[in-house]
């Protein structure tokens, strides 16, 4: 294993790897560090199109030592498909869609649990909890079931409640709670104090290794791609994890030589109804205000008061990127669009970031010819209501064969 220690992103203070940890002394999410020099001289690009296709394919550049402490159910390596039809119509003909609707657990979530769980089994972690929207809650039961481990999962009672359906059947101990992911926070923190150890706090960030499972996503655009970076990455950004995360791996890719292009532009993507990291951005400020009454369809993405707030913009600023709110209305007319055009269809999250690209590009800040990822970050299927099949005619059944 190349790990070789945790860094405090906000204040430099290293931290040993070795053992369970949480957030810095002050405050801030910390980042996994490995020694990408020696990765550099055992592995090189090529090697990776010759392993499977997961995202365990980058195992020197995650942090699991043991192979025998791998929990996985074939999650990454998602296909980045061409959407011709509905990008020549959106004035982005060189769109490409990567689709993390076919992972494990039907959302993107299932990369950081794969990674977070994995490693918190290796250091011997027995009991997990979370507050979530839904989707990481899925997640981690399921991935904390199959390695052994137990999950308390606490998500707002508005969550798709297919999430809600998953949990219980992976055995987690799932509460509901009246009220936003920041409520379910409230009730975790309070869990973990009590548990005195016997709880480990995996909240979104809170743990180093969520990002280290969601930042692959980075490494497998690229590689798609044959090693070479897009103009613009496009995001639905709730915590931030994967925008964070694949901004690390952009930056880890280029320490080892890997690419050598400028960076893509990150875009995050949040809905008018949520958007505190829009609002910050706008701003110019390094923080971001916690959002009162948030709602949105798309609630994998209504996260009011993110953690990694101060990370996201960085990544954005760092990457001469962007940030942009749409409505519900927008979003669920351009999911429907997608669909019809390219017969795929998207989460909420994803037709958010159609909805952007499709706005940054009528306004210019996407110039013509150039090549933009957006992320479909969930399965469409989880969410039926976004397709709406009332007034449909029913036939009467006809006699004979
Ligand atoms: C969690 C989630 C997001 C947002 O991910 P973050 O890492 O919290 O920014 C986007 N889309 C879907 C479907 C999600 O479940
Ligand atoms: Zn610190």
């Amino acid at each position: 294993m190349y790990l070789t220690h945790l860094e405090c992103p906000r204040c430099g203070r290293e931290h040993d790897a070795g053992k369970p940890q949480n957030l810095c002394d002050c405050g801030s999410p910390l980042f996994a560090r490995y020694d990408l020099a020696a990765v550099a001289e055992v592995v090189t690009p090529e090697r990776f199109g010759l392993r499977p296709a997961d995202l365990w394919r980058y195992r020197e550049l995650l942090p699991v030592a043991d192979p025998g402490h791998v929990t996985t159910l074939g999650e990454g390596w998602t296909p980045l498909w061409r959407a011709p039809a509905y990008g020549a119509e959106i004035g982005i003909p060189d769109l490409l869609v990567k689709d993390e609707g076919l992972t494990p657990t039907g959302s993107f979530k299932a990369r950081g649990a794969a990674v977070g769980v994995s490693r918190a089994r290796e250091l011997g972690v027995e009991r997990i909890a979370m507050p979530t929207n839904g989707n990481a809650g899925a997640a981690w039961a399921t991935y904390a079931t199959r390695a052994g481990l137990g999950a308390t999962i606490v998500m707002p009672q508005d969550a798709p409640t297919i999430c809600r359906r998953e949990c219980v059947a992976a055995g987690a101990d799932l509460r509901l709670v009246d009220g936003l992911i920041s409520d379910a926070g409230r009730h975790v923190a309070r869990l973990v104090a009590d548990a005195g150890g016997a709880l480990f706090d995996a909240g979104t960030l809170r743990e180093p290794y969520r990002l280290e499972g969601k930042k692959t996503m980075g490494y497998e655009i690229v590689e798609q791609l044959g090693w070479q970076v897009p103009d613009v990455i496009v995001y639905p950004a709730g915590g931030g994890v994967g925008l964070i995360g694949i901004h690390k791996a952009l930056h880890e890719l280029r320490e080892l030589g890997w690419i050598t292009d400028r960076l893509p532009r990150l875009v995050a993507v949040q809905s008018t109804g949520c958007a505190p990291i829009v609002r910050a951005f706008a701003a110019g400020a390094e923080r971001a205000e916690p959002w009162a009454d948030a709602h949105t369809v798309a609630f994998g993405i209504t996260v009011p008061a993110p953690l990694g707030d101060e990370l996201i913009l960085t990544a954005l600023r760092e990457s001469a990127g962007t940030a942009l709110a749409v409505a519900d209305e927008d979003l669920l007319a351009d999911l429907r669009g997608f669909a019809a055009r390219e017969g795929l269809l998207l989460c909420p999250e994803g037709a958010a970031c159609l909805t952007a690209a499709r706005q940054l590009r009528a306004g210019g800040w996407i110039r013509a010819g150039e090549r933009v990822v957006v992320l479909n970050t969930g399965a469409g299927l989880k969410y039926p209501d976004s397709v709406d099949v009332g007034g449909l005619p029913v036939l009467s059944p006809m006699s004979g064969r």
